[in-house]
C-alpha cells in the first residue's frame, strides 16, 4: 500500500493504513500527526488518491482511471484541499465547501492542511459535519500539534503518526535514489534529523554546497587561528544578516561533533577515511570540542526560543568558541 517511490520509511504508518484500508473500516476523519518536514501532505494526498480511485485494488490506486488521472492534474472533483487563509483556517472556508459534500453518490475527500490552525468557529463547523457526516465523505486532517485541536474532533478521528526516519536509512535513500554523494547524503540526513521533506528541500537547495564550505571554513578558522577580536565581530555581523543562520550553526556544531566522535574512537581505518581537508580536527581536545558543541547548541536555542539580539549573541559565541578551541 502507498508504495510510492518517494514515500519511504514510516513502516508503522504504512502497516496501519494498509490494514485499515484492507478492512474497509475508514472513518469519516483521519488525523495524520507529525513534525514539519515529515511529508504529512504527501501521505495525505496519496491516501486521498487511493480512496478516490475507481478501480483500486484494496490498497493501491490504479493510476489509470479517470479519478487517478484527474487527481494528478489537480482537478479531481471529489477532492478538496483546504489550508489556512493567512494565519488561520476560517469557518467560511469550511462552510464554503460544505454544500458540495452533500451531493450524493460519490466519494468526497477533504484534505485539511495545518488543521491545528482552525479558528474555534471553523472547528465547530467541522464538528457539526463530523457529528452527522454524509455518506462517502472523508476528512484527512494534517497536524503538527494535535493539542491545538478540540478533543471533540480528535476523538472522532482515526489517528496516525509520522515519525522521523533513522538517519542512516534516509542517507541511503538520498544516495541511491537521488544520486547524492555519500558524504553529502549523510550530512543532509543528519541536518534534517531524519525528516524526509526537510531533507528533500535541502537536497534541492542550490546553495547547500556553498553553505557547507562556509561552515567548514568558519569551523577551521575558529579552531586554528588566533583571530583578532575585530575579525570575529566582522564574522558575527555577516552571520547575523543570514536568513539561513540556523542551518549554518547546526552545520558548524556537526563538524565539531564529527571531530569529537572521531577523536574518541580513533583507529587507523577511521583516520584513513577522514577527508584530508578535515585533518585539523584531530588536533583538538575532546573536552574542548564538547564545550564548543554545547556553546553552539545554546546559541541555536537562544535564537529559536528568545528575542535575543542576533549580532551580540554571535559575537559572544564566536569569541567563546575561539577561546575554547585555540
Ligand atoms: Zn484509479
Amino acid at each position: 500500500m502507498l508504495n510510492v517511490k518517494n514515500l519511504i520509511g514510516q513502516e508503522e504508518l504504512r502497516r496501519l493504513l494498509t490494514s485499515t484500508l484492507e478492512s474497509g473500516k475508514i472513518t469519516h476523519a483521519i488525523l495524520l500527526r507529525g513534525p514539519a518536514g515529515s511529508e504529512k501532505r504527501s501521505w495525505g494526498r496519496q491516501l486521498a488518491k487511493t480512496l478516490l480511485c475507481q478501480e483500486r485494488t484494496t490498497t493501491e490506486p490504479c493510476l489509470k482511471c479517470q479519478s487517478c488521472l484527474s487527481f494528478d492534474r489537480d482537478n479531481n472533483p471529489g477532492f478538496t484541499n483546504l489550508k489556512p487563509d493567512g494565519k488561520t483556517l476560517k469557518t467560511e472556508q469550511v462552510k464554503a465547501i460544505k454544500e458540495s459534500f452533500y451531493l450524493t453518490g460519490s466519494i468526497k475527500i477533504c484534505l485539511i492542511e495545518e488543521a491545528d490552525k482552525m479558528t474555534a468557529e471553523a472547528s465547530s463547523s467541522l464538528l457539526k459535519i463530523l457529528e452527522d457526516p454524509p455518506a462517502g465523505l472523508t476528512f484527512i486532517l494534517l497536524v503538527e500539534q494535535p493539542g491545538q485541536l478540540p478533543d471533540t474532533i480528535v476523538s472522532r478521528c482515526q489517528s496516525y503518526y509520522l515519525r522521523p526516519m533513522p538517519t542512516e536509512e534516509l542517507a541511503r535513500f538520498l544516495e541511491q535514489e537521488k544520486g547524492m554523494a555519500t558524504e553529502k547524503a549523510a550530512l543532509v540526513a543528519r541536518i534534517s534529523s531524519g525528516l524526509l521533506g526537510y531533507a528533500l528541500e535541502l537536497a534541492a537547495d542550490q546553495s547547500l554546497d556553498e553553505r557547507i564550505a562556509e561552515a567548514r571554513t568558519l569551523a577551521y578558522n575558529l579552531a586554528v587561528g588566533k583571530n583578532p577580536v575585530h575579525h570575529l565581530m566582522g564574522w558575527a555581523e555577516q552571520l547575523a544578516l543570514k536568513e539561513d543562520l540556523l542551518p549554518v550553526l547546526e552545520l558548524l556544531a556537526m563538524i565539531y561533533r564529527d571531530g569529537l566522535m572521531q577523536n574518541l574512537c580513533r583507529s587507523g581505518d577511521q583516520l584513513q577515511s577522514r577527508e584530508q581537508s578535515l585533518i585539523w580536527l584531530e588536533k583538538l581536545m575532546p573536552g574542548d570540542l564538547e564545550e564548543a558543541i554545547l556553546l553552539l547548541n545554546q546559541a541555536v536555542y537562544e535564537l529559536v526560543a528568545t528575542n535575543v539580539n542576533r549580532r551580540l549573541l554571535l559575537e559572544k559565541t564566536l569569541i567563546l568558541l575561539q577561546r575554547r578551541l585555540t
